[in-house]
């Protein structure tokens, strides 16, 4: 992408740096924590897209602790991008589902870093519940929580058909709950586009929702086929068709329009691991897919929120 060009979306890192006036990069962490999606609390199979390792990085099998996680981390997204400030991003499975002492204790030990200025914690909508909710107020107070919440779709039919285990009314209340308990947590939603039976219209009611609901950030994934999943037999049976990259990048194009200019987009495509990837193989030239999301929308004269303020126009 060219740099020179402002982006047409709020980017995440756009939105770090003007809050802290520095780059603040995500540093992964795995803490350890399950899946009530498997351990048979709400299911066994996780849902039809997930492999085994739930986004987890092995880390914590390997008996990496959480400090010693963020020091090997420090040091590599120095390297990288010379970032010097952090969010420490507990991302695999789902990173509330424990007792709060044992959170606490996690959560503690990442934001003792002074270079963290705060946490991302990835979970499911189904396990979060008020005390858990009050920790994260707590937090809030002084640094930057983001609370990422998994949706998927926004229809119960399509989270059936995938296995997830809650439906969308689970998110809402989820939603309100943390609107409630915890105001300063910023909410991220995960949407994943290409989700079996649903078409492009489907797809764009989850942009409205999440627009109605006040989130303030969304995480738009692809779904992609990972080998060994219940998804890539259906693949692989010629009962799933993956999302062509055109339609991809058109569909993304129209949800960013529908979404307030505010909402703060943490990710607009799928990064997949090539050696687990079974198709398509398009996301894995994931830069060319954000030129291609930029240049549509300048092709297009749009920005994000460009149906939304037509929508929501007073009359
Ligand atoms: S909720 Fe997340 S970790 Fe659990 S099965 Fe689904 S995708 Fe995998």
């Amino acid at each position: 992408m060219n740099a020179t060009k402002a982006k047409r979306y709020t980017d995440l890192n756009g939105h770090l740096k003007g809050i802290f006036g520095k780059r603040v990069q995500k540093l992964t962490v795995d803490a350890g924590f399950t899946c009530p999606n498997r351990d048979g609390s709400k299911g066994t199979g996780g849902c039809i897209f997930c492999n085994e390792k739930g986004s987890g990085n092995g880390a914590h099998i390997l008996g990496t602790s959480v400090t010693e996680q963020i020091h090997q981390g420090r040091e590599a997204l120095f390297k990288r991008y010379k970032s010097k400030l952090f969010l420490a991003y507990f991302q695999a499975y789902s990173n509330t589902y424990a007792p709060v002492a044992r959170l606490k204790a996690l959560y503690d030990e990442a934001l003792a870093f002074d270079d963290v200025v705060g946490l991302s914690i990835g979970t499911r909508p189904d396990c979060v519940d008020e005390e858990k909710l009050a920790l994260l107020d707590a937090y809030s107070q002084e640094k930057l929580i983001w609370l990422e919440y998994g949706l998927q779709s926004p229809h119960d039919t399509t989270l059936a058909s995938i296995n997830r285990g809650h439906d969308v009314a689970c998110f809402k209340s989820a939603v309100a709950l943390t609107q409630k308990i915890a105001p300063k947590v910023k909410i991220c939603a995960h949407i994943i586009l290409g989700l079996p039976g649903e078409d492009r219209e489907m797809m764009l009611e989850g942009a409205r929702l999440l627009a109605d609901l006040g989130v303030d950030g969304v995480k738009i994934h692809l779904l992609y086929v990972i080998k060994g999943t219940p998804l890539d037999e259906l693949y692989l049976s010629g009962d799933y068709t993956c999302l062509e990259e055109d339609d991809y990048v058109e569909t993304v194009c129209d949800f960013l329009e529908l979404l307030p200019p505010e909402m703060v987009i943490q990710r607009l495509t799928g990064d997949p691991h090539r050696d687990e990837l079974r198709a398509p193989q398009w996301p894995l030239k994931k830069r060319d897919t954000l030129r291609r999301i930029q240049e549509t929308l300048e092709a297009r004269g749009t920005v994000q929120g460009s149906r939304y303020m037509t929508e929501n126009a007073p009359q």
